[in-house]
């Protein structure tokens, strides 16, 4: 009989290897993220992938389980994902998003779960997250739960922020679609990069205010809200295993897995 390695995502899970694993109190980690425009360089779903493989690895380091992702987020805005105009980019309204998570948990409370972890990797995504945990702990009153929620480039420290950006950190919501994703992404999935492609485009010129309808002209053509040149592997490397060890001492603080 062959020997399975312990698979840490539950889509990969049979019925009986999730049941085994739930003995353990495991902490459920819940990616989330959506299906947007990356620029001509990186597909699509950047915002779930790069949450996925981050659970992937804080899960192997702490002893957790990782929970389907959620691949649809809230819309695409133009000051901080390029906005509805591109062919792909899918936008849930915020209710709907909310609802997903809160029934998401819901159900890992059902099956005994008391620590969940979302990792999100679409910045539109942030208090529509909140929202539904919220109601999730409306719902579960008077149950054992704790939720913690982040959004994973929060994690960078000032150092490692000055080796990736060796100039000036142009900040998150311009970050979309340029050095900080296209550089995780050569990490963890540097098959899906389009190296060849990478954009060089100057950054995004937008009043510091939202208007509808959105206005095209505030994003650059190629979609990337920056310039991704300077992406690396060895960035994207750097910043995986900042993650993996300062989120897996977050979670282990917060949930109490030392003690
Ligand atoms: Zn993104
Ligand atoms: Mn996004």
């Amino acid at each position: 009989m062959t020997q399975h390695a312990r698979p840490v995502l539950m889509t990969e899970m049979t019925w009986p290897d999730y049941a085994e694993a739930l003995k353990g109190d495991p902490v459920v980690f819940l990616p989330t993220g959506t299906l947007e425009q990356h620029g001509p360089h990186l597909p699509m779903g950047v915002d779930h992938m790069l949450p996925l493989a981050i659970c992937a690895d804080v899960a192997r380091a702490v002893g957790g389980v990782v929970a389907a992702p959620v691949c649809y987020g809230y819309k695409s805005l133009p000051r901080s994902g390029g906005g509805p105009f591109f062919p792909g980019s899918v936008g849930l309204d915020g209710g709907t998003l909310s609802a997903t998570v809160r029934d998401v948990i819901r159900e890992l409370v059902r099956h005994g779960i008391r620590r969940v972890c979302v990792i999100d990797g679409h910045f539109e995504n942030r208090w529509f997250l909140n929202e539904g945990i919220d109601l999730a702990m409306r719902d579960a009153a008077g149950r054992d739960l704790h939720v913690m929620c982040l959004q994973h480039w929060d994690f960078l420290t000032p150092d490692t922020l000055a080796q990736v950006f060796p100039g000036e950190y142009p900040g998150i919501e311009l970050e979309h679609a340029a050095v900080l994703e296209t550089s995780l992404m050569l990490h963890f999935h540097p098959d899906l990069v389009r190296e060849d492609l990478i954009p060089d485009n100057a950054p995004a010129d937008a009043p510091p205010y939202d208007f509808w309808p959105a206005r095209r002209a505030w994003v650059p053509e190629e979609g990337s809200l920056t310039t991704a040149r300077g992406a690396s592997r060895e960035k994207g490397a750097l910043m995986a295993a900042q993650y993996r060890r300062d989120i897996s001492a977050a979670v282990r603080r917060e949930f109490g897995l030392d003690a």
